[in-house]
């Protein structure tokens, strides 16, 4: 049997647990290409069962990636049984369909702060350990919400939170590639998940479907395709990148 892209290497994907979503197949296309995987999320036992849905020798813990210590003491945890960190995906999200004058500091606080204080957290939990091994991937994920100001569904403090993650991706990798530890962002289009959390209404639904030339929306799977190239040495020269699945609906 041909030897996966990514054999022999670790992988944390935040926010996985989601059964639909875009870590849980992420994780599922590392396993696949041979990593060991842990699923982080907020919730243990479905980040455990999530794990055991890929095989046994895959983790699933709880950690909040708002909550620094708790991505210290999870990343640690798993290097202690693993004794490396190879690859991380920043995927934990949430969003909200608000328009600009509806956003409360709430509303700011935990869009910004999942999205882009959870990408600062656990990326600076394992940097550490991949700049001591001169190797690392990490991804995070923004979205085209982000590169043409919204216009999907989430409300504008989701755009900037998401034009956050651009900007912190690419000074992680600017920081970083003298340590041969590299930092990507994929800006996913429309893809069906959970997280419109069934505030997706037929006619908004219909409008961004007008506008994919491809003409569907994408797969939780089309964006675990790029994360497995992203976190294989396949984009070994590959770094500070946005990379767009997004069917089309934005070509620049
Ligand atoms: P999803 O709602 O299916 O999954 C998101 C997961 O993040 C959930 O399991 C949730 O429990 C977890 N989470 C929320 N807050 C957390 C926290 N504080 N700590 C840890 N985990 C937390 O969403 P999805 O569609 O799979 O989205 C995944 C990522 O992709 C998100 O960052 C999202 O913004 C981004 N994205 C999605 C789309 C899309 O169309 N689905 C488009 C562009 C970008």
């Amino acid at each position: 049997m041909d030897m996966g892209l990514l054999e022999g290497k670790f992988a944390i994907v935040t926010g996985a647990a989601s059964p639909r979503g875009l870590g849980k197949a992420t994780a599922r296309m590392f396993a696949e290409q041979g990593a060991i995987v842990a699923i982080t999320d907020l919730d243990e036992a479905a980040a455990k069962q999530a794990a055991a849905d890929l095989g046994p020798q895959h983790i699933g813990m709880a950690c909040n990636v708002t909550d620094k210590d708790a991505c210290l003491r999870t990343v640690k945890a798993l290097v202690d049984t693993w004794g490396q960190v190879d690859i991380l995906v920043n995927n934990a999200g949430i969003t909200q369909p608000l328009k600009l004058m509806e956003i409360e500091p709430k509303n700011y606080e935990d869009v910004t702060d999942v999205s882009l204080r959870g990408t600062l957290y656990m990326s600076q939990a394992v940097i550490p350990y991949m700049r001591s091994r001169k190797t690392g991937s990490i991804i995070n994920l923004s979205s085209v919400s982000a590169q043409r100001g919204g216009g999907i569904f989430g409300g504008p403090h989701y755009s900037a939170a998401k034009a956050g993650v651009l900007g912190l991706t690419k000074a992680m990798a600017r920081e970083l590639a003298p340590d041969n530890v590299r930092s990507n962002a994929i800006c996913p289009g429309f893809i069906a998940t959970d997280i419109t959390a069934g505030k997706l209404t037929d006619e908004m639904r219909a409008t961004v479907l007008a506008g994919i030339p491809m003409g569907r929306a994408g797969t939780a799977d089309d964006v675990a395709g790029c994360a497995v190239f992203l976190a294989s040495e396949l984009s070994a020269y590959c770094t500070g990148t946005e990379v767009d699945v997004n069917g089309g609906s934005l070509i620049h």
